[in-house]
C-alpha cells in the first residue's frame, strides 16, 4: 500500500539532542527527492498550536548536519496535553494542507503523537532522538553516541585530577531510569564501581568495593552515578560514604546539560540519516503510528503503543564486564 502525500511536516519534541539536526535535514532532503513539500514546525508541538509552521527546502537544511541541538527548537508543552490544544493544532496543521507528520523526539513526543494520530487521524511516524538511550525498538537513540563521548571525555580528564590527589570521584550522568550512559561510560572510562537504576546495591556494597580496591593498590577511584542510580542525591552519598570512609576525599561533579550538547559524532550523523530517510519512506509506503529504529543494523519499525510501554533492559553481560575490567 501506499499513500500519496503532498506537504509533510517535520518537528523535533523533548529534550533536545545531538543529531536531531540531520535528523531533521535528512527527512527535509528525503521530502524533496520524493516530491513532497517539506514544511518545518519551530517549537515542536507547542509550535503546532501557535502555527509556527514554515515551508522550506533542501536549502533550509544546509550547513546544519554538524551542528548539535534543533535549529527548529524543542519544546515540551503542557497545552499539548489537552483535547483543546491538540484540537488547536489540527486546526493549524489542516490550514497548512500537510498530510503527514514526522516527530523526532523521545517516548513522550511518541504518546502525544499516538494520541493525535488517534483522534485526527493524521499520520505520523517517530524519529527516535535522546541522549538516554532509552526507548524500545531500537539499538541506538540520536545523540547518544555524542553523549557518550561527552561523557568520556570529561571523565578523562577528572581521572587526571582524582589521580594527582587521591581522591574518590562521584560523577552523575544523565538517565534518571535508564543507566545505559553510566554503564557504558563506566567500562569506557575504567571507572571503579558503576550506580545504576537496573541495579542497585547499596552503600554496604559500595564500601566494601572501595575497601578491596585500596587493598588491591588503587588510590584514587571514578564511581559513575546515573541520575537514578542511587535512593537520594549524589552529595548525600559523597557525605555518607566519607563517614563511613573517613580516608577518603570525596568530591562529587555532576556533568548535567554539557552531556546533550555538542557537535553530534558521525555515528549520530549516520543514524539521523537514515532514520529521517526511512520516516518518509515509511509515511509513503502507507505506515503510521510507528517508530523507526535500528535494530542488528536493519531499519525496523516498532508501533507506538509498544515504543512507549516497553523498555530496553541493561545488558547484563556488561555488568559483569565492568566487574572484571575494575579489579
Ligand atoms: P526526552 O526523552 O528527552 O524527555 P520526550 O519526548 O520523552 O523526550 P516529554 O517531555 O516526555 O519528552 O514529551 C514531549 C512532549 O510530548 C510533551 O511536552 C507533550 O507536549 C507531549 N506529550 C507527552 N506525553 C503526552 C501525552 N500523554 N499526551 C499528549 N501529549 C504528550
Amino acid at each position: 500500500m501506499t499513500r500519496e502525500i503532498c506537504r509533510l511536516g517535520v518537528l523535533t519534541s523533548g529534550g533536545d539532542a545531538p543529531g536531531m539536526n540531520a535528523a531533521i535535514r535528512a527527512v527535509v532532503r528525503a521530502c524533496v527527492y520524493q516530491g513532497i513539500k517539506p514544511y518545518g514546525i519551530h517549537e515542536g508541538y507547542k509550535g503546532l498550536i501557535n502555527s509556527q509552521i514554515e515551508l522550506m527546502n533542501a536549502r533550509s537544511v544546509a550547513n546544519i548536519v554538524h551542528q548539535g541541538g534543533t535549529f527548529l527548537k524543542s519544546a515540551r508543552s503542557q497545552v499539548f496535553r489537552t483535547s483543546d490544544g491538540r484540537q488547536r493544532a489540527f486546526e493549524n496543521l489542516r490550514s497548512a494542507d500537510l498530510d503527514a507528520l514526522v516527530v523526532i523526539g523521545g517516548d513522550g513526543s511518541f504518546a502525544g503523537a499516538a494520541i493525535f494520530e488517534e483522534e485526527f487521524g493524521v499520520p505520523v511516524v517517530g524519529v527516535p532522538s535522546t541522549i538516554d538511550n532509552d526507548i524500545f525498538g531500537t539499538d541506538y537513540t540520536i545523540g547518544y553516541d555524542t553523549a557518550l563521548n561527552t561523557v568520556v571525555d570529561a571523565v578523562d580528564k577528572i581521572r587526571d585530577t582524582a589521580t594527582s590527589h587521591n581522591r574518590l570521584f562521584f560523577v552523575e550522568v544523565m538517565g534518571r531510569d535508564a543507566g545505559f550512559i553510566a554503564l557504558n561510560t563506566g567500562i569506557g572510562c575504567g571507572a571503579e564501581e558503576i550506580l545504576i537504576p537496573e541495579s542497585d546495591q547499596g552503600i554496604d556494597y559500595l564500601i566494601q568495593s572501595l575497601e578491596s580496591s585500596g587493598r588491591a593498590g588503587k588510590t584514587s577511584s571514578i564511581i559513575l552515578v546515573a541520575e537514578g542510580g542511587w535512593n537520594g542525591s549524589v552529595f548525600e552519598l559523597a557525605k555518607a560514604l566519607e563517614k563511613r570512609l573517613p580516608d577518603y576525599e570525596t568530591r562529587v561533579t555532576v556533568l548535567g546539560h554539557i552531556q546533550r550538547g555538542g557537535r553530534p559524532s558521525c555515528f549520530d550523523r549516520v543514524l539521523a540519516s537514515r532514520l529521517g530517510v526511512a520516516a518518509v519512506k515509511t509515511l509513503c509506503e502507507g505506515e503510521s503510528s510507528v517508530m523507526v529504529g535500528v535494530r542488528n543494523n536493519a531499519i525496523e519499525l516498532t508501533q507506538f503503543t509498544e515504543a512507549i510501554s516497553k523498555h530496553n533492559a541493561i545488558d547484563e553481560t556488561l555488568l559483569e564486564v565492568a566487574n572484571i575490567v575494575s579489579i
